[in-house]
């Protein structure tokens, strides 16, 4: 019985033996694969242990305030603690960050000046900036309304960037470069640090001027370093995915060099009070264990991810990154090709949930996005993609943005539903 597959089980969830066999075999060739996130997994829990020693986090760091927060010890601990985590001179790690996609607004805020070029080498950005930058509609509150000039320059082939454009458009022109590191809801592997390393050193060892900001987000601990070790000035991302390892209820961060950091928390405050206001809510102690859990959260989403492309491939379909190849994000791209396939998907990652596996998603309009979306998350923390999580926008060529899954056993259980419906 021990040795056996939990066929019966599976069986109530819809899983037949044939998939719960199918995945099995796919996980025992993958074990190359695991034995290398593993050590990643390892490397990061050691980094993370590490940090929190020597920043010396205490009990008294749980306690919070009330009203404007002042001086707040938990909040600067966890802030110290980043800082120390991304090799970044200072970091904003806030319950006032309401997402990603406002961490990446200040970010931008607070590194662009009035009349700089803000030049992104990474393809059209996630579609929840376009509106931050002024690109499809007129608004005045946008960058471009606010006198920033926007270029952007187009990935190659495999996430590759185009260094020869990059290095003739730089001139003497103040301009911050933009990295998006995931793959957002295009086709493409995400970025590594590897090639991030390369065209910073290149952008700085030219034009030493150019800032650099990276979006990080969906890309912490898929790797041993982070964008700021190989010259990112600045980077943010969400705390309900990656980084806030499925505990954080809510929250965003920025980390960088220090002038960044404080103009962003002018933008997020106010140009007084800067960093020293703004409550905790009592959110430190979920921040910071989230923070000790993620390595090996996001262990179990690459564990999920890496299994979706072996079985989606073998079904036939386009699937990026490929199993064996380079991960930077935790985003499994499947190219499914129709509308019915992705709606089968999801339901059934929806239904793999242990929150609303009973509630059916559906296409729909979404705030900041273009094209309707379907999502599926049925998860502790409402919308947290870091939890099993499927979307996809409706557009060709018809990929479903696959992710998360916060224990290995919850990973593999979505990724069978999902093959057994689309098999149907
Ligand atoms: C999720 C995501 C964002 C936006 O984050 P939200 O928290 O959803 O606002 C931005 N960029 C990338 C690459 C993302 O994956």
């Amino acid at each position: 019985m021990e040795n056996q597959p939990n066929y019966e089980y599976y069986m109530k969830f819809g899983i037949s033996k044939h998939t719960v066999d199918v995945a099995d075999r796919h996980i025992h060739s993958l074990k190359e694969v695991y034995e290398k996130q593993d050590r990643i997994r390892e490397y990061n829990f050691l980094k993370v242990l590490d940090v929190m020693q020597s920043c010396h986090l205490s009990e008294t760091h749980f306690g919070w305030e009330t009203g404007y927060g002042i001086g707040d010890m938990g909040r600067e601990k966890t802030e110290e603690i980043y800082a120390k985590l991304f090799k970044a001179e200072d970091a904003l790690v806030r319950t006032q960050i309401v997402s990603g996609t406002h961490a990446l607004t200040i970010g931008l805020r607070g590194i662009l000046h009035r009349g700089d070029r803000l030049l992104i080498i990474s393809s059209m950005p996630y579609d929840t900036i376009i509106p931050t930058l002024g690109l499809q509609e007129e608004d005045d509150t946008s960058l471009l309304s606010m006198g920033v000039e926007i270029d952007i320059i187009d990935l190659l082939e495999n996430a590759t960037f185009d260094e020869e454009k990059i290095l003739e458009s730089l001139d003497e022109r103040p301009t911050v470069v933009y990295v998006q590191r995931s793959s957002g809801y295009s086709q493409r592997p995400a970025i590594t640090i590897a090639k991030m390393e390369d065209i910073f050193s290149k952008i700085k060892s030219g034009y030493p001027h150019v800032r650099i900001m990276v979006d990080n987000c969906y890309g912490e601990f898929v790797e041993t370093r982070e964008p700021i070790e190989v010259g990112a000035d600045l980077i943010a991302g969400s705390l309900i995915k990656n980084i806030g390892g499925s505990l954080a209820l809510s929250g965003g961060y920025v980390a960088g060099r220090a002038d960044i950091v404080e103009r962003c928390s002018k933008i997020l405050i106010t140009p007084g009070l800067k960093k020293e206001c703004g409550l905790s809510f009592g959110q430190t102690r979920s921040f910071l264990q989230g923070l000790f859990l993620a390595p090996q959260v996001v262990n179990a989403a690459l564990y999920g991810s890496v299994l979706a492309a072996s079985m989606f491939s073998e079904l036939g379909y386009g699937v990026t990154p490929g199993s064996d190849e380079m991960r930077s994000d935790i985003v499994q791209v499947i190219e499914l090709g129709s509308k019915e396939k992705i709606s089968k998907f999801c339901k059934a990652i929806q239904s793999a949930a242990p929150i609303d596996s009973f509630v059916v998603p559906e296409f729909s309009p979404m705030a900041g996005y273009d094209n309707d979306i379907i999502m599926a998350a049925g998860a502790f923390v409402q919308g947290a993609s870091i939890e099993l999580s499927a979307d996809a926008p409706v557009r060709e060529p018809y990929s479903v943005y696959y992710q998360g899954g916060i224990t290995k056993d919850h990973a593999k259980l979505g990724v069978m539903k999902a093959y057994e419906s689309v098999l149907e």
